[in-house]
């Protein structure tokens, strides 16, 4: 008898996925440049050129059985110094080595800290759109997700309607910002008032409330400044990932922060290095582990991702399309024009433009274009988008 939870998910297709493989399929049919597959949140700018060098340098200078050994379970503690030295260089903020673990990307990072927070019949509020690994990681605990709706003008969170979310049962929210799939940034405005609700939440129930903050975009962002959430809540667990920032979403590398803030953070730690053992996530990949130490802080040049933005942002209002205007990762949010956002894809499709559906990330009404790709390619599929708009009298 196999597990029925495991099969159903494993047997489950995801809408994404499907998306990309009918790109491939197409692009072998009528050619690359005639397809306009803006479905992944794959980086499509190469790692910086300091990435390549110091792997070599690695590889040239650490002896074999250390390079690719086993770490200890939490990560190299060299690593996770620099980790910390690096969060309070930059955000000057009391960092230590012994509340980090590196993890396999911002996907581990959360099932652990997950695992590590909650049990059974818990809850965990997500805000609406969000990345639909959340739900199943969530449910993997045995706790429920919580599915609140951001506002649909700029999906900020709707603070009356996460007010009424929090319970006794509620253990932790979980946040992203800036936000796949909408590219919404939070101000300190907003991560104020989240942390004066969370506040009110825990004393009215005498129970501590954990704010997940999932950053694995932290880096980019456009025109604006991001808060540092720790500044402005207790019980933050940071979970970030140089997937995006540094273009390495293949190696897997990431790291779990918990705030020494927190209450009772070295019980909170111990949990999740207890989670990350039960799920069998101890040691993150040590190449990338040794790579990390010597270049955090670098990016790749994100600087493409904001001319994208520009250019698909201006060009879509340009026809008539109307938009979330993104100020950080790489995701534009589009109001659908028919009710159904599957319908306006599969017209989105006679065009050759794939676009996603909001209803795989909890919302109705909108499709998620990734700009993730080449300039070239957003230059190319405006007038594909262009004809769009007129059949459907946007214009
Ligand atoms: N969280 C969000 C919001 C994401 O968009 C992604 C990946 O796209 C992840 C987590 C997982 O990232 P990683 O590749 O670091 O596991």
């Amino acid at each position: 008898m196999l597990s029925e939870r495991m099969l159903s998910l494993g047997l489950q297709s995801s809408v994404i996925r499907d998306i990309f493989e009918y790109g491939l399929k197409r692009k072998k049919e009528i050619g690359n440049n005639n397809v306009f597959d803006f479905s992944l949140g794959n980086p499509s700018v190469p790692p910086p050129k300091e990435v390549n060098q110091i792997l070599m340098h690695l590889i040239e200078t650490i002896p074999a059985e250390k390079l690719h050994g086993y770490t200890s379970g939490p990560g190299g503690q060299c690593v996770r110094s620099a980790v910390a030295d690096y969060i309070k260089n930059s955000f000057d903020f009391a960092a230590t080595s012994d509340l980090i673990y590196l993890t396999c990307g911002a996907a581990a990072g959360l099932a652990i800290s997950l695992n590590a927070l909650t049990t059974e019949q818990d809850e965990v509020i997500i805000l609406a759109p969000f990345f639909p690994e959340y739900r199943v990681f969530i449910e993997h605990t045995g706790a429920n997700p919580v599915i609140v709706q951001s506002k649909t003008d700029d999906f900020k969170p709707d603070f009356e309607l996460l007010a009424e979310a929090i319970t006794e049962k509620t253990k932790a929210v979980i946040i992203n910002s800036p936000n796949n799939p909408t590219g919404t940034c939070y101000t300190k405005e907003t991560i104020q008032e989240l942390a004066d609700l969370l506040n009110k939440k825990q004393a009215e129930f005498n129970q501590v409330i954990y704010l997940l903050s999932d950053g694995p975009y932290q880096e980019l962002v456009y025109d604006i400044e991001l808060p540092f959430i720790p500044d402005y809540y207790d019980n933050t667990i940071i979970i970030y990932s140089f997937s995006k920032s540094l273009s390495l979403a293949g190696e897997r590398i990431g790291y779990i922060f918990v705030s020494p803030k927190t209450k009772n953070a070295n019980k909170v730690f111990a949990s999740i290095c207890g989670a990350g053992r039960s799920l069998g996530y101890v040691c993150a990949p040590s190449l990338f582990q040794f790579l990390i130490k010597e270049c955090i802080g670098l990016t790749a040049d994100l600087s493409v991702y904001k001319k994208n933005r520009d250019l698909l942002y201006n060009g879509l209002i340009n026809l008539g399309f109307e938009a979330i205007y993104p100020d950080g990762a790489f995701y534009l949010f589009v109001k659908s024009p028919f009710k159904n956002a599957k319908k306006f894809c599969e017209k989105a499709k006679e065009y050759e433009l794939l676009l996603v559906p909001s209803d795989s990330f909890g919302t109705q009404g909108f499709v998620r274009i990734a700009y993730c790709v080449s300039t070239e390619q957003i230059i190319n599929s405006l007038p594909a988008f262009n004809k769009l708009a007129k059949e459907l009298n946007l214009l």
